[in-house]
């Protein structure tokens, strides 16, 4: 961002201040008019503007319009994760996770298991240190130094719900900070159970020894020698997927503002901006109507970038 553009706004003019919270936007006569924020010093700083636009992520843009008195059912709900695990595949050879493009697989096969869109993807998994730790089945120091052991040569396989009813909430505590909820629905866990076993037949094809779920008791086959895709797949069936059981992590947050054509079911309107404070746009992942279904950050660029055009000419007027 800052050699893109951020970029391209200071060379338009625009002055940025780092280290700045916004705690809340300013309104009057039913208008936003700025922004009250704090410093990293704990300044406080006021912006005044014609317009603003919330752009803190899917889960500060929702706390920020909460802190700011808006009052829309909408915000704070429909929050969207794209939950997603990884299956690991240890390898005779080295694989070396990072090393060139790190995720360079791609499947669509389950990304529509039901004829609605919805499913799983399956994605190469960059398999450095810091990031496959997070993944590694902890049992104890001694069987996870084996494992950490054997990173160089295991492949991982991400897998990535697109999730279509699970209730993931965005609520603010007395501070106004966010507080999230989210409990995997049983359509959900169902995809990931069958993107779980999608992965696992990835990793046999490549040719994998050994096939894990990040389960913390650990869950897995050895193709041909213990088990079988089949096993594994009864196995996470009795073991089950709930809170706790396996290393669950979101990279995607998204629906937490979402966008509609009314304020029965949404938070802002089809330009971005908030039913409830004419003048306020939402333009990040928290404006998604549904969870993408793919990676976001390009269906984020083109919404915002949407938004921003017709703010722009709005604002020209
Ligand atoms: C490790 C990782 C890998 C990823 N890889 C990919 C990928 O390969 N492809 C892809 O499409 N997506 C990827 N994503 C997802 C992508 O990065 C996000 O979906 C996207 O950045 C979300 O954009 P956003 O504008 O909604 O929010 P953000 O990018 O989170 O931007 C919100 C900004 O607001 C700031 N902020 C928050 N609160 C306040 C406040 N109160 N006042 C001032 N500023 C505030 C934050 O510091 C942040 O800079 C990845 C994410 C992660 C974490």
């Amino acid at each position: 961002m800052t050699k893109t553009w951020l970029e391209d706004a200071y060379a338009a003019g625009a002055r940025i201040y780092t280290g700045v919270t916004a705690r809340r936007v300013t309104s009057a006569r039913g208008r936003a008019t700025g922004v009250e924020a704090v410093s990293a010093e704990g300044h406080r700083v006021v912006v005044r503007s014609r317009a603003v636009v919330a752009a803190a992520g899917a889960l500060q843009t929702p706390a920020l319009l909460k802190r700011s008195g808006l009052a829309n059912p909408n915000i704070g709900r429909h929050l969207r994760l794209h939950p997603a695990t990884a299956v690991l595949g240890l390898m005779d050879e080295p694989v070396d996770g990072w090393v060139g493009s790190m995720q360079s697989r791609y499947v669509d096969a389950l990304a529509d298991l039901d004829g609605d869109g919805y499913g799983v993807l399956l994605e190469t998994a960059p398999v450095t240190p810091a990031f496959g730790a997070n993944f590694v089945p902890w049992e104890g120091a001694a069987p996870f130094h084996r494992r950490m052991a054997d990173l160089r040569r295991s492949l991982g396989v991400v897998v990535l719900v697109r999730d279509r009813d699970s209730v993931g909430t965005v609520d603010v505590d007395r501070t106004g900070e966010p507080v999230v909820r989210y409990r995997l629905s049983a359509h959900d866990t169902e995809h990931l159970v069958q993107g779980l076993v999608g992965a696992a037949r990835v990793a046999e094809a490549a040719g994998a020894r050994r096939v894990e779920t990040t389960h913390h008791l650990p869950l897995g086959f050895e193709p041909g020698v213990r088990g079988s895709v089949a096993s594994y797949e009864a196995d996470i069936r009795a073991r089950g997927l709930g809170p706790g059981r396996l290393a669950l992590a979101s990279l995607h947050l998204m629906g937490s503002a979402r966008m509609g054509g009314s304020p029965v079911t949404s938070a802002v309107d089809p330009d971005g901006q908030a039913w409830d404070l004419p003048g306020l746009y939402v333009a990040d992942g928290s404006c998604f109507p549904t969870a993408s279904g793919v990676n976001p950050m390009i269906s984020i660029g083109s919404i915002t970038h949407l938004t921003a055009s017709r703010l722009a000419s709005r604002l020209a007027d």
